[in-house]
């Protein structure tokens, strides 16, 4: 078992290296190859499982794929659309949403080591803190977004953030997310005419646990998902 079985491009594995994680943990020897095959999954997995990786790497490596171009893009078609100059209203293409300001920040810490001398470039915004500074942040360039979703819903209803490319949607402990009364943001979220709808992303949820509201929401969110139970 080595992180080796799967491709994930030279920069990522080199990074893999950099950051002397030798061996995958169970979650991510099995929802990586699912997330490079392009399905969506549903994981019920522990915090202290890896899971985090296990969406990261793949996520990463399918954007550094797919060219942080297409992001960059987006930007300019937005400014056309319009009609008049938005400043700089980032498109990510990967959206990753968390419960807590605590968790947004390890994802984005993790993120930040994996992308390292790629050209992607992750951002992180949360409540409770200055959004001034998040913004001018942004305004440098997102292809990759950790968020929590009250935050992020300030950032749309201000045009700072547009979901419309977004092709990697992650929603990350997600009983925990349902738990604090999340649902209603993040329905709003993923459910707005602008995000792809499913199928025309791919979606990852992670939760610990896996009851009837979960259920409902991978229903929802998820198309011909893989579940997977570690
Ligand atoms: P997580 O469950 O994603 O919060 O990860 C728990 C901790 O394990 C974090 O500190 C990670 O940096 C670390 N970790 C994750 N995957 C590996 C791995 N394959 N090898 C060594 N450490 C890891």
């Amino acid at each position: 078992e080595s992180f080796h079985d799967v491709d994930m491009g030279e920069i990522i594995m080199g990074n893999i290296t950099l950051i002397r994680y030798t061996r995958p943990t169970p979650v991510q020897k099995y929802a990586i190859p699912i997330i490079k095959a392009k399905r969506d999954l549903m994981a019920c997995a522990q915090t202290g499982s890896g899971k985090t990786a296990a969406f990261l790497l793949p996520v990463l490596s399918q954007i550094y794929t797919d060219g942080p171009g297409e992001a960059l893009q987006a930007t300019k078609a937005s400014t056309q659309e319009n009609g008049k100059y938005v400043r700089r209203k980032q498109f990510p293409i990967s959206l990753v949403l968390a419960p807590t300001r605590e968790l947004a920040l390890q994802i984005y810490d993790e993120a930040r080591k994996f992308s390292y001398r790629s050209r992607v470039r992750p951002c992180v915004v949360y409540g409770g803190a200055d959004i001034g500074q998040q913004i001018r942040e942004l305004e440098r360039g997102c292809h990759l977004l950790v968020a929590t979703p009250g935050r992020l819903v300030d950032m749309m209803e201000r045009g700072k953030i547009g979901l419309d490319y977004c092709k990697y949607l992650v929603l990350d402990e997600a009983d925990r997310m349902l738990d604090m009364g999340f649902e209603p943001q993040i329905r709003r979220i993923v459910e707005q005419d602008t995000m792809p709808p499913k199928g025309a992303r791919q979606t990852m949820m992670f939760s610990a646990t896996f009851p009837k509201e979960i259920q409902i929401l991978a229903r929802d969110f998820l198309e011909e998902y893989i579940f997977l139970a570690v």
